[in-house]
């Protein structure tokens, strides 16, 4: 899979510490350390949370159509543009609603032309029912809203999951991953990331972050395993990012990690690849967002991993965590 600039970081000699996590990374494909063997620094050791500007419920948005491709750049892929309102807003499902228990998965008016471009947030809640709206606004906590989303049969996945999977982590929340769907480890064990592209976050997160799986909060765009474990379809994330969106509420990060672009598109709203929203901070309703590779591209495509280790170090000063060699 190709990125923007295939001479970005494709082989080099990478120095310092970038280096070190490339490698440290490698090994730990082939050779796991068992975890709590080497020190990790616990969130609430490290300085204070820095401030942050009062924010909005944040939005989120349907990533475009397509096979799941984690981060399957096009080489020379055209600027990030902002998806237009019509395709953010859910289509007419296309896979039969397994007998939903909330309203029709698709607001027929969103689909029409409208005059002035609304807002990412209008845009993201135009596409869903209002009573899916009502239910996760009306969590007080993520207990509440983890129990809302076990009942939720608002779109056709709730018919192939096995469970739910809702999102992991219980400690200081300053960092959140946000993947694309579970997968097929996932929805047998109704936690994200917990197969091989989760053993590369952990890898990630506790040698690379030098912290705790458990300081980080993990979640995905839906909740539920697509058959086949095929990309979300566009009215799905429409559907679920009204439990994300108070998911993000109610974990409260300060910087989001989107890793891949289907996470990242969906997040930010554009239609973009990867390696055009990596490297750089984002803004979104007062949140600092720093896209990555996802964990499964990065396992095909190992050379990446310097570059996702300088976005990681990007999110971590975005988070105010010290740099540290891995
Ligand atoms: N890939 C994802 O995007 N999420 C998971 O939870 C697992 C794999
Ligand atoms: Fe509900 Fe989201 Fe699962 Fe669809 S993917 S049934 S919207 S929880």
């Amino acid at each position: 899979m190709s990125q923007d600039n295939p001479q970005e970081g494709s082989s080099g000699s990478p120095e310092g510490d970038i280096a070190g996590l490339a490698l440290a990374l490698q090994h730990a494909l082939g050779r796991r350390e068992a975890m709590g063997t080497r020190r990790i620094a616990r969130l609430d050791a490290l300085p204070a949370t820095p401030p942050r500007p009062a924010k909005d419920l944040p939005a989120a948005h349907a990533a475009p159509p397509g096979p799941r491709s984690s981060d399957a750049a096009p080489a020379g892929g055209g600027p990030a543009t902002a998806v237009p309102a019509a395709a953010r807003t859910a289509a007419p499902a296309a896979a039969p609603a397994a007998a939903p228990a909330a309203a029709p998965a698709a607001a027929p008016a969103a689909a029409g032309g409208r005059g002035a471009a609304p807002s990412t947030a209008e845009s993201a809640a135009d596409a869903r029912p209002k009573d899916l709206e009502d239910r996760a606004s009306g969590a007080r906590d993520l207990g509440e809203l983890e129990a809302c989303v076990a009942d939720c049969t608002a779109c056709g996945l709730a018919s192939t999951r096995t469970q739910t999977v809702f999102g992991d982590g219980t400690g200081s929340r300053r960092i959140l991953f946000l993947g694309e769907a579970p997968g097929e480890d996932e929805d047998r064990q109704g936690v994200p990331f917990v197969g091989a592209a989760g053993d590369l976050l952990n890898d990630i997160i506790s040698k690379g972050m030098g912290i705790a799986r458990e300081d980080v909060y993990i979640a995905n765009v839906v909740k539920c395993r697509p058959p086949e474990s095929r990309d979300p379809l566009p009215e799905e994330q429409a559907l679920c990012s009204a439990w994300l969106e108070r998911q993000i509420e109610l974990v409260d990060p300060l910087v989001i990690i989107p890793l891949g672009r289907h996470a990242a598109g969906h997040l930010l709203g554009v239609d973009a690849p990867l390696g055009r929203l990596r490297g750089k901070v984002h803004d979104h309703m007062g949140r600092k967002v720093v896209p990555t590779f996802h964990p499964e591209y990065l396992l095909r495509s190992p050379h990446e991993k310097r570059k996702a280790w300088e976005d990681i170090q990007l999110a971590m000063d975005a988070a105010g965590l010290p740099r540290r060699t891995p």
